[in-house]
């Protein structure tokens, strides 16, 4: 479903990835963890080619994303491609100078074509989802950084993507607002929407998800059902680090 292959990333001298494969089936959830700088961020934004890679492919279903292209072929290229792809980041990037449904509607009338009246009422499906209904008419400014990346999520659901990918969607939440955002993952885990999850948080990804990777320097150390991967690790970089986060 969605396939990386032998992806490589340098910057100059830097190999950031160093030949990472993985594949994730269609309503799978698959965390990746690990340390500071070990390429967690540049594997995520390589799947929708914002950080390309400088070797490997990566597939979605039937479409190479990163293929070569000529630059008009593949902006409108891309652009399809992200439709199909919902990221949800660190730091809250909702447009403040739009309303919750202004920010939720945008995209699907822009990109898609629906009309006020098709937006709004896709709009409120996924913000009933988020339990973000009652702010529909809020600025992102009067929002709590819980509400506010609740509404991210909704405005991705939006899109009606075939994945969701999140890069610590919670990390910069205060503790108390992190649960109210993984309550809203795991519904959409329930309903079996395929995701990649880079969380720092190791029992929220033991809640969740079906696979876990390690990876440490730009390679997948270690990788497996999270039950094996957080309880009995083989390797002894991945036992060194779960010491350190459990
Ligand atoms: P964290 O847990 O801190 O978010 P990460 O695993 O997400 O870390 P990345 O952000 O993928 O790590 O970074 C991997 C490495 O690539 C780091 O050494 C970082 O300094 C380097 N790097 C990332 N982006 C760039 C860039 N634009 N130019 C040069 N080096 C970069
Ligand atoms: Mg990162």
């Amino acid at each position: 479903f969605l396939d990386i292959r032998n992806a490589k990333k340098s910057y100059g001298k830097l190999e950031v990835l160093k030949d990472i494969s993985l594949r994730v089936n269609r309503g799978q959830i698959v965390a990746i963890i690990g340390p500071s700088g070990s390429g967690k961020s540049t594997l995520l934004r390589a799947i929708n080619d914002l950080d390309p890679l400088t070797a490997g492919e990566v597939w979605l279903e039937d479409v190479q994303i990163n293929k070569k292209l000529p630059h008009r072929q593949y902006e409108k290229h891309i652009n399809q491609v992200r439709q199909n792809i919902g990221m949800v980041f660190q730091h809250f990037n909702l447009f403040p100078h739009l309303s919750v449904r202004e920010n939720v509607t945008l995209a699907p009338k822009m990109l898609k074509g629906l009309s006020d009246d098709e937006a709004e009422e896709l709009a409120r499906e996924q913000l009933e989802k988020v339990g973000m209904i009652d702010r529909i008419d809020y600025y992102p400014s009067r929002l709590s950084g819980g509400q506010k990346q609740r509404v991210a999520i909704a405005r991705a659901l939006a899109m009606k993507p075939k994945v969701m990918l999140f890069d610590e969607a919670t990390s910069a939440l205060d503790p108390e607002l992190v649960e109210e955002v993984n309550l809203v993952m795991k519904k959409l885990a329930e309903e079996h929407m395929t995701m990649v999850i880079v969380t720092h948080e190791m029992g929220f990804a033991e809640s969740v998800c079906d696979r876990v990777l390690f990876m440490d320097q730009g390679v997948v150390v270690e990788e497996g059902p999270p039950e094996k991967i957080f309880r009995n690790p083989d390797n002894e970089r991945t036992q060194n680090f779960l010491r350190k986060h459990l």
